[in-house]
């Protein structure tokens, strides 16, 4: 049987960093049971950031109106797509799991992280409008986001400064991740490493390290699933009114995204929860 195999998408420019100590731990640790694992750095490997021309080998289809995703669905098909979009293509198609290990910049990813996101997860390889979310083209895989903060974990608490942290990762884990199909597991979040004392930081790591042990076997986060909507422009991918009249006597909205008006399920971009939660 073929070894199955781990990519972490590495975005901090610095060796001795708390983001290249999560790194480690969850190369050595992963490696330790087994898998393939193969870590993107993107600093180190001057990741492109920019989606441009230059992405396509070849002649383009409509030069005069240059159209990003068009072209790199077609150049995706002839096989012309740049060498660099190719070499991470062929590692997201031999992984298992993804990991994305970042700094939060911005409430979000570093730009190099969001230009290899831009770039990698092309329409064709990724994503199209008929494989989507929980019928998308990564269905079988997982994926997750392992981030550090400088903000303290109070601060994104939904009565916090910055607002409920199930906000911010909604981008990222629906709009991007679960868009793709991929199985988004609960984001491990380390909060302000550089204020913190060394036991903190310390025990943090001994924390990942832990849970790394069955990361594997862990039950996703709760999407909608696209059954819940009318999937064509006529319906305008709208929910179905039946699920509709479901939904009514619920307590919460069904994600964050989708909260209907009303309060958001808790830890609903967080925490993975069983259907009877
Ligand atoms: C452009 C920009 C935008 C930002 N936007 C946001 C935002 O929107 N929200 C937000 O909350 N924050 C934001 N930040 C802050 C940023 O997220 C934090 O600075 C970052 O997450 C800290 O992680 P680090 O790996 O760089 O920490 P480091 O500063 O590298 O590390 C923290 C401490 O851990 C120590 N360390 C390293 N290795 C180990 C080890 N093995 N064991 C124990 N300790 C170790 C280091 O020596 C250091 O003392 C932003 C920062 C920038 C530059």
């Amino acid at each position: 049987m073929a070894q199955k195999t781990v990519l972490i998408v590495y975005a901090h420019q610095s060796l001795g960093s708390f983001n290249s100590a999560v790194r480690d731990v969850a190369a050595k640790e992963l490696s330790k049971q087994g898998y393939r694992v193969i870590v993107s750095d993107l600093y180190a490997m001057n990741f492109k950031a920019n989606s441009t021309q230059d992405d396509i080998i070849g002649d383009l289809e409509n030069p005069e109106l240059f159209q990003y995703g068009e072209e790199t669905m077609r150049a995706w098909m002839k096989g012309c797509l740049s060498d660099d979009i190719k070499a991470e293509q062929r590692k997201v198609k031999e992984a298992e799991l993804i990991i994305f290990q970042f700094p939060l910049y911005w409430f979000s990813v570093p730009a190099i992280m969001k230009g290899w996101m831009d770039r990698v997860l092309t329409q064709g390889f990724a994503f199209s409008l008929e494989k989507m979310y929980n019928n998308g083209i990564f269905k079988d895989k997982k994926a997750m986001l392992s981030f550090t903060t400088g903000a303290t974990e109070s601060m994104f608490r939904p009565d916090g400064i910055n607002g409920d942290i199930n906000v911010t990762l909604w981008p990222l884990q629906n709009g991007t991740l679960h868009f793709c199909g991929f199985q988004v597991l609960a984001p491990q979040i380390f909060w302000n490493p550089a204020h913190c004392p060394l036991a903190v930081r310390t025990a943090m790591l001994q924390g990942w390290h832990e849970r790394l042990k069955g990361l594997l076997a862990e039950k996703p986060l709760t999407f909608a699933p696209c059954e819940f909507f009318g999937l064509n422009f006529q319906q305008g991918f709208l929910l179905l009114p039946q699920v509709k009249e479901e939904q009514q006597s619920n307590t919460y909205g069904i994600t964050t995204g989708h909260h209907l008006g009303k309060p958001l399920p808790p830890d609903n971009q967080t925490k993975a929860h069983s259907p009877d939660d």
